[in-house]
């Protein structure tokens, strides 16, 4: 079967496969993109949009350096997009508070903090603030939050924005992106390279395929022998009518879009494959809001959804390469969003495994044999 006329076929077309395209274009690479359809579950589109390092690798040090290299990397890259496709992302690192209820979950994020800390010392700063010390400076927070935590260092973007500017900077480069080509099956070629069978029936080759395909992905990860298993875990979001005034912050459970809504979220369910928003949580949502922020409960919710985050066994990113079939990778993540500058730049050296390559190792899922060995 023919090759194709790509050097590298990108299975996956959310932000993690654009990210990863775009990469590979700007290190020369003639890419394909395969993506497939508007029925499959799609994190990209669902997402809270936040580009934040706050409490990310406190138990896993390459994970915390490798955030915090994503968010310095934040501002070029948003330039970047922005010259490819003429696209604002509305991208603002002026920094984001955790807000507490509960004493031991706030002493426990604040221990966390510390321990993240100790891995990046001076690449990263943070406050622990007592809830009357915080009323203090912002005094529209409501008197149930017992304290809060805050990074100068994280901030949010307008994640659909990203996603439109990162199929708009693929093409520019001359990436081809194939919607509704979901790939149901891959096999190494006999003279090299791989079939792929797409969903249709159509057949196509590949020299090189990363498999980026999130929760869509695993049957294809399995038939190219890694050993990653990714799950759903269901998060549920509320958007609020357009506001006038700015809200007077940003946190990870509510944050104002650029348009004016104030959108709420933050919860974590391991329903498996199931993306319905359900009214308690979503009451459960409101309340939380109306905790921190009182003044929200004058403001009307306009629209909930669902979405699936794609975890990992340890919620940590996989970039592995096939032991069983050279020219195949596998990269998947939760925060893609936070980590689309890197896998739209360096992460094209490591698949390339060029002699300026970051040190991945630690992200390889040989973590997981050996944690099930042990
Ligand atoms: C509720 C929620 C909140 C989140 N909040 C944040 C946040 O604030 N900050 C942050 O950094 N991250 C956040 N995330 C995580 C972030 O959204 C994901 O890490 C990211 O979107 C994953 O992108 P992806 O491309 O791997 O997966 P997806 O977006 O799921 O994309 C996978 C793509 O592959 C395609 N596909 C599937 N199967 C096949 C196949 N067989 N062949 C070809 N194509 C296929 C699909 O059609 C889809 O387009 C959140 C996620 C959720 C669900």
């Amino acid at each position: 079967m023919a090759r194709g006329t790509s050097d590298i076929t990108v299975i996956g077309g959310g932000v993690v496969g654009l990210a990863t395209a775009l990469g590979l274009l700007r290190a020369g690479r003639r890419v394909t993109v395969l993506d497939g359809s508007d029925s499959d579950f799609r994190a990209s589109q669902g997402n809270f949009g936040l580009v934040w390092l706050q409490g990310k690798g406190a138990g896993f040090a390459p994970y915390a350096a490798w955030t915090r290299d994503a968010v310095a990397a934040w501002p070029g890259f948003a330039a970047t997009l922005g010259d490819l496709t003429g696209l604002d992302l509305a991208l603002d690192q002026s920094g984001g508070f955790e807000f507490f209820t509960d004493p031991a979950e706030f002493q426990d994020f604040a221990a966390a903090l510390e321990r993240q800390q100790a891995h990046l010392g001076n690449r990263f700063t943070h406050e622990v603030i007592d809830g009357d010390d915080l009323r203090r400076s912002h005094p529209q927070i409501g008197p149930d939050v017992v304290g809060a935590t805050f990074c100068p260092l994280d901030g949010h973007v307008n994640p659909l924005r990203l996603l439109r500017a990162l199929r708009a900077a693929v093409r520019s480069l001359g990436g081809h992106i194939r919607a509704d080509a979901g790939v149901r099956g891959i096999a190494a070629a006999s003279g090299g390279g791989f079939d792929l069978t797409l969903h249709t029936g159509e057949t196509l080759g590949a020299a090189r395929v990363v498999l980026c395909a999130g929760l869509g992905g695993a049957d294809l990860a399995a038939e190219l022998g890694f050993a990653t298993r990714v799950r759903p875990q269901r998060g549920e979001l509320l958007i609020t009518e357009k506001l006038g005034e700015r809200l007077p912050f940003l946190s990870s459970t509510i944050r104002q879009v650029d348009e004016g809504g104030v959108q709420i979220g933050g919860t974590k369910a391991e329903v498996g494959p199931d993306d319905r928003e359900t009214l308690d949580v979503m009451a459960g949502l409101a309340r939380h809001a109306v905790k921190v922020l009182p003044a929200l409960a004058d403001v009307r919710v306009v629209r909930a959804w669902g979405a699936l985050r794609v975890m990992t066994p340890d919620g940590y990113p996989v970039y592995a390469r096939s032991p069983r079939h050279p020219g195949a990778c596998l990269v998947t993540c939760h925060s893609g969003i936070t980590l689309a500058p890197l896998h739209a730049s360096v992460l094209a050296d490591w698949i390339e495994n060029t002699e300026t390559a970051p040190d991945l190792e630690a992200f390889d899922e040989n973590r997981f044999a050996l944690s099930d060995a042990a």
